[in-house]
């Protein structure tokens, strides 16, 4: 039986001030026999994560941050390592989001190197993945998600699977209102988890969570989740309200 997992990207949002009060909502808003079914976890900015770590202490509460390099350490200015992550204390990153495939050229080895580096370090790392309108109407989203698949996490060991989430997030549907439907979600979902079973064994294929992301709301969110192989999701928008974040964690 998989736990549920609801998880939020906060991106590119709130200053320091805004973003404390927004987690302190949450963490006031969600109850502890909430944590025993569903699991929770938090993408804040860089800048947020010390304090945030000291808030979340013995919350129950995992969090992330949203990217790391590529490389242990050296001449990147501007960059953050998974080492860095790993001692402000945080406990996972999110990996290979569509904005950063879109925005920062960041290609599935890339994003695969990214994942050695979380991992080496003890982070929990979410994967993400999905299909751009264009590759769906050219019906080439089953390639298209299996490539991304294969590509960035093709070379882990067995072991190392049991730190991986996967995301599910049709590019289509990140911030623009359009929901997958459910159906179209599971049959997704389905097909990865079918083929870990090939790439990796059966068991990886049962017991990894498989996120949906996309334009995910309160009000969407139970019939998403009560689909037979959609683990729970990656929050975006919703994310940035404590009350509709609650809202999903209850779905
Ligand atoms: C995301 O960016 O991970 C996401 C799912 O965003 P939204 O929920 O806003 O579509």
């Amino acid at each position: 039986m998989r736990k549920r997992l609801v998880a939020g990207n906060w991106k590119m949002n709130t200053n320091m001030q805004d973003g404390y009060r927004l987690l302190k909502d949450i963490l006031d808003g969600v109850r502890e026999n909430e944590l025993q079914s569903c699991d929770v976890h938090v993408y804040a900015p860089f800048t947020h994560l010390k304090v945030f770590s000291n808030s979340l202490n013995g919350s129950g509460i995992l969090l992330g941050a949203q990217n790391c390099h590529h490389e242990a350490s050296g001449a990147y200015t501007g960059e953050v390592s998974a080492e860095m992550l790993a001692s402000v204390p945080v406990g996972g990153v999110l990996l290979g989001h569509s904005e950063r495939r879109q925005y920062f050229g960041e290609t599935n080895e890339v994003v695969g190197q990214k994942v050695n580096q979380a991992l080496e370090n003890g982070l929990q790392v979410i994967y993400c993945f999905g299909e751009t309108l264009e590759e769906r109407e050219a019906n080439t989203h089953f390639d298209v998600v299996e490539r991304q698949i294969k590509e960035g996490l093709g070379h882990l060991t067995v072991e190392q699977w049991d730190n991986i989430t996967l995301a599910y997030e049709p590019v289509w549907a990140i911030g623009t209102g359009k929901t997958a439907t459910a159906e179209q979600a599971q049959e997704i979902h389905a097909s990865a988890r079918n083929l870990l079973g090939s790439m990796v064994n059966n068991e990886v294929a049962e017991k990894t969570r498989i996120l949906y992301g996309g334009s995910v709301k309160p009000n969407n969110a139970g019939e998403l989740f009560g689909m037979a192989d959609i683990d729970g999701g990656l929050i975006g928008g919703a994310a940035l309200n404590a009350d509709s974040f609650k809202g999903i964690i209850t779905a």
